[in-house]
């Protein structure tokens, strides 16, 4: 396939709710693209369904946008801010005759597709006031503002490889003359599409297959202005696990969830990079290696299912590779809202570094840290079960020995070690007291890391309360 360049892509969500996860993926996509060729990536915010669009979807977009890293290089581009040039492109296309007036009120517009209906035929618009060699046109009515619309060739066909779908074909039989401006001047959604696509020069459109019957319009529209079409792919969408559309009970839909719930930035990215595209049998890649080997011909036709699990999994890959200090910056907030006290406790990375192997989420992190960062209370029956007579001395030794011992993991290791072998114990019968003592729970890491980490002086005075 060859590639027009320099290539230029666009992400434009309307900001009509949260960013979803398709439009994320629709981002990373377009993203990738221009990044892989050195292009140029454009956020255009089509803001122009005024009852729908809010400032807080805005936010949202951007938020989420900035969250992923995805960073434009042109824009943001709102549609609202764009009206003068569309009426500008109205204008010319009425001066062409690639556009015209049309003063039939919708009253009579919903007339005349009730008879088509009625007749058998598909409904739309009859042509009425569409100029053409040598046909004389009604007379104008009196008061009437009337609306633009697009004079769409009659006949033929339109035509467009998709990069994701292959060949799409629409008659032009199957495509009424769109109205591109209403009474009041605003423009329409196609219209104002087609016109951002050519004034920004955009190469490739990627976008979800909601979009499918809009293009052959968009490209009609762009060819009477004389553009270049862009080459489209239509993105299948993402379903639920049990194959229904993506919703709420799925989990979280909108993109500024995740990070609320404990995901990484680029586990999510991974994730939807490989939702819709693969590259072989790689599953885990980094974002430089994403823009290497992102190209078009590895997108998926079908649509993608959504796996938490597999996000998870993700998850729990990246929290292991991430430095420490990130990921404490991250956990310490959570760790705050559970009452963690800090103050004479082991440094929050090392602990991370200790616990993180299991953590699918930095909100599980937080939990397994916990144990450090708060006063012990073990449970005074799982005391009197674990702490028995035959344990103190030993216990007692320990403490001992702990006073002068080397503090770190191996000293510590090799001294239980001894410790057992003089009491003849086994190193459960030892390990599970002190566990109690020093954390309150029965379950923790290994208790020579455990140990090392709380240090010295707190690991003797939380043992001197059993003896
Ligand atoms: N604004 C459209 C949407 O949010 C996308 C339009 C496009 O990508 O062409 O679904």
């Amino acid at each position: 396939m060859t590639v027009r360049t320099p290539v230029r892509t666009r992400f434009a969500p309307s900001p009509t709710g949260y960013l979803h996860l398709g439009g994320a993926r629709t981002a990373l996509y377009s993203w990738a693209y221009a990044r892989h060729f050195g292009g140029t990536f454009i956020l255009r915010i089509e803001d122009t369904d005024l009852e729908r669009s809010t400032p807080e979807a805005v936010q949202a977009i951007l938020d989420g946008m900035q969250w992923l890293g995805l960073s434009h290089d042109e824009g943001p581009f709102y549609q609202m801010q764009r009206m003068d040039r569309y009426r500008e492109v109205v204008k010319g296309m009425l001066e062409a005759g690639t556009a015209y007036l049309c003063y039939c009120s919708p009253a009579e517009v919903e007339a005349m597709r009730e008879r088509m209906r009625a007749s058998g035929e598909k409904p739309r618009y009859d042509g009425t006031w569409r100029p053409e060699p040598g046909k004389a046109l009604p007379d104008v009515p009196a008061g009437v503002t009337p609306v633009v619309r697009f004079k769409n060739p009659l006949d033929g066909e339109v035509t467009w490889n998709d990069v994701v779908k292959g060949p799409i074909t629409i008659a032009n039989k199957e495509l009424d003359d769109l109205i591109i401006a209403r009474p009041d001047g605003t423009p329409t959604y196609n219209f104002c599409v087609s016109v951002d696509d050519w004034d920004m020069q955009i190469t490739h459109v990627l976008r979800g297959d909601d979009h499918v019957n809009n293009t052959p319009r968009q490209i009609n529209i762009l060819r009477a202005l004389g553009a270049e079409l862009p080459q489209y792919g239509h993105l299948p969408m993402i379903l639920g696990a049990d194959g229904q559309k993506l919703s709420k009970r799925h989990g979280a839909v909108s993109v500024m969830e995740y990070p609320e719930q404990g995901y990484l930035p680029e586990a999510m990215l991974n994730y939807l990079a490989r939702l819709g595209w693969s590259h072989g049998d790689d599953e885990i890649f980094s974002m430089e290696q994403f823009t290497e080997w992102f190209n078009l011909e590895h997108l998926t036709a079908s649509a993608a299912q959504f796996n938490p699990e597999k996000l998870a999994w993700l998850n729990n890959h990246y929290i292991k590779a991430a430095d420490n200090e990130r990921l404490a910056g991250l956990v310490r907030p959570k760790m705050e809202s559970k009452g963690a006290q800090f103050d004479g406790s082991p440094a929050l990375p090392a602990v991370l570094a200790l616990v993180k192997d299991r953590a699918n989420t930095t909100g599980e992190l937080a939990d397994a840290a916990m144990l450090f960062f708060r006063q012990p209370q073990p449970d005074a029956a799982l005391l009197t079960q674990h702490l028995t007579d035959a344990v103190r001395p030993a216990l007692a030794s320990f403490a001992e020995r702990c006073q002068t011992v080397e503090w770190n993991k191996a000293a510590l290791a090799a001294m239980l070690k001894d410790v057992l072998a003089a009491h003849s114990l086994k190193m459960p019968q030892i390990a599970m007291p002190l566990r109690l003592l020093v954390t309150g729970q029965l379950q923790t890491p290994a208790i020579d890391a455990v140990l090392e980490l709380f240090g010295r002086e707190t690991v003797l005075t939380r043992v001197a309360k059993g003896l």
